[in-house]
């Protein structure tokens, strides 16, 4: 090997790139592919913030933790959670340390953008019946037309039952569809701006077209989809108004690549901050700070709604964590440290107009750190100080974390928010976290399996 020059020696010391993983940690390949399985499970067992909730408290029961119990006094290491109206869900491992020297927040979303059934959805247009949908989230419209969709979601019903309804996902099942025209008669929609490709007012779900058999009936395709449904759930029509109805893309999570180094799945934002944060949470035995994992709802409305962030649900459960410890709860705040863990925008070579090289993140190069989101001049976001940032990197160095650092697309070619600016707003130093993902808000989102395994590495290290 021949000597290295001096200016060889000084840019390895002085200049910093973010290597591939998979170049730099071979051996982490199998590792990461290993702990994947687990997360397409959690993929495929939870479309929905209500099924991620069911499915995250069945991980806790299993794993000892208990409903919080306010008036119980508890150890380090003892374990909690605690359900929000069944669609948020937060979790603690009680630390070592005084509650007064700050909690380790972990916050992630379980809510995906897709098609919400509208109250009244049902009808039938020239013998074929649909539901009529209001999307939402942020999507492509023009994504969602001709791909299998399931149904999932509940009804509550005059007695105050509630119905628990999926459609779509057993291999049995039927599935359903929004229609999109034949490209020899689309020439007048092909003039439409991309994002009216499909227009909201056509997202309109096939759910079936045979007639009930009866001479004289109005609109009997309607009413043999409503006498389908009345004998699989007993509901009614007028059971709508009293239900919540999602569609989905009706795909299980894939391996994708020759490699199988990728995984492709619906609701990956931010699903994958979600298990990684559950394992992790998990795993902490007894951790110095006591942890606060928390699985949101409505982060892709902007956090509005009792379940989302923007209520103050994760401040009245500090609130009684200080109190129980008898300590003010501005002392933990201001002590606290937060990760708020979301996905961020992955570097895409087919369409690299958007993005800024240099400060993009890239898939297989580990969890990205996110400094602040938001758009115009950084308008809405949290953006993280030197010091937090400092914190937070320092956590995941000495653990051997391979993270990177990215911003959200190129300046003014978009942008977008995150929990961050609301858990801040409690005065807790907060940044984000997470994996970075292609194709995101898609209904076949991208991530890498290294990536996905070195966010869950960072959590751990962070409940260190
Ligand atoms: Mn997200
Ligand atoms: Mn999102």
């Amino acid at each position: 090997m021949s000597k290295k020059t001096k200016a060889q020696e000084l840019q390895e010391q002085l200049t910093w790139t973010f290597p591939h993983i998979g170049k730099d940690s071979p051996e982490q390949i199998e590792k990461a592919s290993k702990y994947c399985e687990g997360y397409k499970e959690f993929l495929n067992a939870g479309k929905t913030e209500r099924e991620c909730v069911k499915a995250a408290v069945k991980m806790l029961k299993k794993a000892g933790y208990r409903p919080f119990d306010r008036n119980a006094s508890y150890e380090p290491g003892d374990k909690v959670y605690y359900v929000n109206r069944g669609k948020a869900l937060i979790a603690t491992t009680f630390g070592k340390k005084p509650l007064t020297e700050g909690v380790r927040i972990n916050g992630a979303h379980i809510d995906s953008p897709r098609l919400d059934l509208k109250p009244n959805p049902l009808y039938e247009k020239d013998e074929i019946a649909f539901f009529k949908t209001h999307y939402y989230g942020g999507i492509r419209k023009y994504q969602w037309g001709t791909i299998p969709l399931a149904i999932h979601g509940v009804v509550v019903k005059k007695n105050g039952e509630t119905v628990d309804i999926c459609i779509g996902e057993d291999e049995t099942d039927p599935v359903f569809c929004v229609t999109d025209l034949l490209p020899h008669l689309s020439a007048k929609q092909n003039e439409r701006p991309l994002k009216d490709g499909l227009k909201g007012e056509e997202l309109n779900i096939v759910i079936g077209s045979l007639p009930y058999q009866e001479e004289d009936i109005k609109e009997p395709v309607k009413l043999m989809a409503l006498s389908l449904l009345n004998e699989r759930y007993k509901i009614t029509e007028k059971d709508f108004f009293r239900a919540e109805l999602e569609l989905v893309p009706a795909v299980k999570a894939r391996d994708v690549g020759l490699d199988a180094s990728m995984i492709g799945a619906y609701g990956q934002d931010d699903r994958v901050c979600a298990y990684t944060a559950l394992t992790a949470e998990m795993d902490a035995k007894k951790p110095a700070h006591t942890t606060v994992t928390i699985l949101t709802d409505k982060e892709e409305t902007g956090s509005d709604g009792n379940t989302g962030l923007n209520s103050d649900y994760v401040l009245h459960y500090i609130e009684d964590l200080a109190g129980q410890a008898g300590v003010p709860v501005r002392d933990v705040l201001r002590n606290s440290l937060c990760l708020s863990s979301d996905v961020n925008a992955a570097y895409d070579p087919t369409f690299p107009d958007v993005y800024e090289g240099r400060n993009s993140s890239y898939i297989n190069k580990g969890c990205v750190l996110t400094k602040y989101t938001g758009a115009r001049g950084k308008s809405g976001s949290n953006d993280a100080s030197a010091e937090t940032m400092a914190k937070v990197i320092g956590i995941m160095e000495e653990e051997g974390v391979y993270w990177q650092a990215g911003e959200l697309g190129a300046v003014d070619a978009g942008g977008g928010g995150t929990i961050a600016k609301l858990v801040a707003h409690m005065n807790v130093d907060t940044v984000d976290l997470g994996v970075p993902i292609l194709s995101m808000h898609s209904p076949f989102e991208l991530s890498s399996k290294l990536d996905v395994y070195n966010t869950y590495k960072a959590f751990k290290a962070f409940y260190k």
